[in-house]
This record gives C-alpha cells, structure tokens and sequence, in this order.
C-alpha cells in the first residue's frame, strides 16, 4: 500500500534505491528523482545500478552519484526497490542483499504478483514508476525540484513512448504538466533522450532484413545475433527502437525481437498493439512486464526459443478471433 510505503520512507534516513537491471528511463528517472527528493527532505540516499547506463540518460542530473557498488547492510535503514518487484531483477549481487534486509519498500507498476519486500506499492494502472514517485511527493508535500522535476520526467515521457502509448492517461499528462512546471525542460531533455545514433538506425535496417510476418500480417518476428551488435558496436540499448518499430507496422498486432546475449542465451522483448496479453506469455516462462511490453531471457538456441514464443503468440492471436 502507498501508506505503508509513505511511512517507511518517512522513518528513514539512511535508505538506497535500486531499479531493475539494463535499466531504462523510468529505472533511472525514477531512482534519481526519488534521490533528489529525499536528499531534499535531508536524509543520505544512494542510488544502485547494476548495469551500464544508456548514454541517452548520462545527463540525468544526480548520474554521477550512481554506483554499481552495493553498500554494507549496517549503512541502511531502508532499501527502496523501484520499477521491479522481484530483487533478482536488479542484478546478480543485489539480488540476494536485498533480499535478506529487513526492510526493503517497493514502488513498482509492473503486473504480477509480489511476495517480497515489507510494503509494497505495486499498481499497473500507473504508466511510470516516475509517475507513482511525482503522485506520492505530491501527497507528501516534498518539493519537486527542477532536477528531481527533470529526471522523473523522463521516466513518465519514456515509459509512454512520448506519451503516444496506450497507457497514455489524463492522470500521467498531469503529472508531466506538473513536472514541466517544477523545472523539467521539454525540449532540452527531448534532445539528449531521443538523439538519433546512426548505429541504431543501421540495427534497425538489420532488423529489417530480417523481418518475418506471419499470420495474416499480424505477427512480426525479427532476430539480431551478437555478431551483428558486436559488428555495429550496439549494445541492448540500442535496440529499444526497434522493438517499438516492429509494432507500428499497420497490421501489426503482436511483434517479437530476438537477441543473442553474450551468455548464450536469448532476450525475448515482446510487444503488443493492446489486444493480446503478451506479459501472460512472459510470466510463464519466468519473465515480467506489461500488457502491451514483456520480456523474458531463455536457454536455448535462437531457433528453438523463436519457435517457441512464435506458438505461444499465435495461441494469443488465434484467442482473438
Ligand atoms: P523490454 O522488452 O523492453 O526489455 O521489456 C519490456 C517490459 O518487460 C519492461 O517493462 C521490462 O521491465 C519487462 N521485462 C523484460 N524482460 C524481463 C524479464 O526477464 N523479467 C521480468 N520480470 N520483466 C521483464
Ligand atoms: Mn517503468
């Protein structure tokens, strides 16, 4: 509940915010905004991140201060877990720490059940965790500077696909009017987070070339292997375009990406224009998201696994009609 959250931030003062790994806008908005904000209300916050940040986000304010170290247990009152609600999902070594802490608060708006933490805020109907986080300092009366207003626009701006998504509602177009008012520049940060690489727009003609439709020109399915990021220079943040892509196509109602990852396995990122549930195919073969954008990772070598989710959205569409 968000009291139950409210009330544990309000008791700490020594807390660390976490987001999932390969974090995107929302991760990273929404953990530093959320520092901005508690450093404001004079408590010492410390952001985690296991991964490497997407360099469009390098100029979020507060970057500098996120560390992919984990602190000592003793040096925490309290960890906020933001934009997951799993501990696995914020990375290997932090996985475990967080999950032995005594107290750990969740603000997440991801569908799934949760069974961890001590309070937990959890509401998919929300479209960003940076919206939750502008909604409860709101409540709470904390001050939404200009750099708290400026991260945690990003993560409702991102989150909403530039408020084009479904998940587009009046309440989150409040809450970035809000933001643009507390400081957050539209169009200097529109710059720095939609800056068009030209590597990501060779990966995007990549996965092209490889584009299969099928049913009726419903289903999209492409692949991109290692060699081709490796031979691009391209790591898993410049695929995000893409993936978005592939469901714009008219026609299209369900689109899948494969990746190869450097472990072997294959990242699946799945994305729906509204009708076909594609978290349900994700949380069963132990992935998560929305709706209309999951994912999951799987053993298994690229045909396999596209065989695979290819069967499992076809039963999606074939529910439909
Ligand atoms: P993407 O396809 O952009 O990686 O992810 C789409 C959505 O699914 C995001 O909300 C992301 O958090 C979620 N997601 C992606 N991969 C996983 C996963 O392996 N586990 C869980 N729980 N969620 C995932
Ligand atoms: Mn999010």
């Amino acid at each position: 509940m968000r009291q139950d959250v409210a009330a544990m931030l309000a008791g700490a003062s020594r807390v660390l915010v976490a987001a999932h790994l390969l974090p995107d806008g929302d991760a990273l908005g929404s953990s530093l905004g959320l520092m901005h904000l508690l450093a404001a209300q004079g408590k010492q916050v410390r952001v985690f991140s296991a991964g490497p940040v997407p360099e469009e986000y390098l100029f979020l304010p507060g970057m500098d201060q996120v560390s992919n170290v984990l602190p000592g247990t003793g040096d925490l009152d309290l960890a906020v877990v933001l934009d997951c609600h799993q501990p696995e999902r914020t990375g290997q070594a932090s996985g475990p720490f967080l999950a032995k802490l005594p107290r750990v608060a969740i603000i997440d708006h991801h569908q799934g059940a949760v069974d961890f933490g001590q309070a937990a805020w959890v509401d998919p109907t929300f479209a960003a965790t940076s919206e939750m986080i502008t909604l409860l300092a709101q409540e709470q009366g904390w001050p939404i500077t200009p750099q708290a207003a400026t991260c945690l626009f990003v993560g409702v701006q991102t989150d909403t696909g530039s408020f084009r998504y479904g998940n587009t509602t009046p309440r989150v177009l409040r809450a970035a009017a809000d933001l643009a008012q507390a400081g957050a520049d539209v169009w200097a940060i529109s710059q720095e987070v939609y800056a068009t690489h030209p590597k990501r727009l060779r990966l995007l003609g990549r996965i092209m070339d490889n584009l299969e439709l099928s049913q009726g020109g419903r289903l999209a399915l492409s692949q991109i292997t290692l060699a081709d990021l490796e031979r691009l220079d391209a790591g898993p943040a410049d695929l995000e375009q893409a993936v978005e892509t592939l469901r714009l196509i008219p026609g299209v109602e369900v689109s899948a990406l494969f990746r190869q990852t450097p472990k072997g396995t294959i990242k699946v990122s799945m994305r729906s224009r509204g009708k076909v549930d594609v978290s349900r195919v994700a949380i069963s073969l132990g992935g998560g998201g929305h709706k209309s954008a999951a994912g999951v990772t799987m053993e298994g070598n690229m045909e396999g696994v596209r065989r695979d989710i290819a069967a499992r959205l076809r039963q999606g569409l074939e529910a439909l009609s």
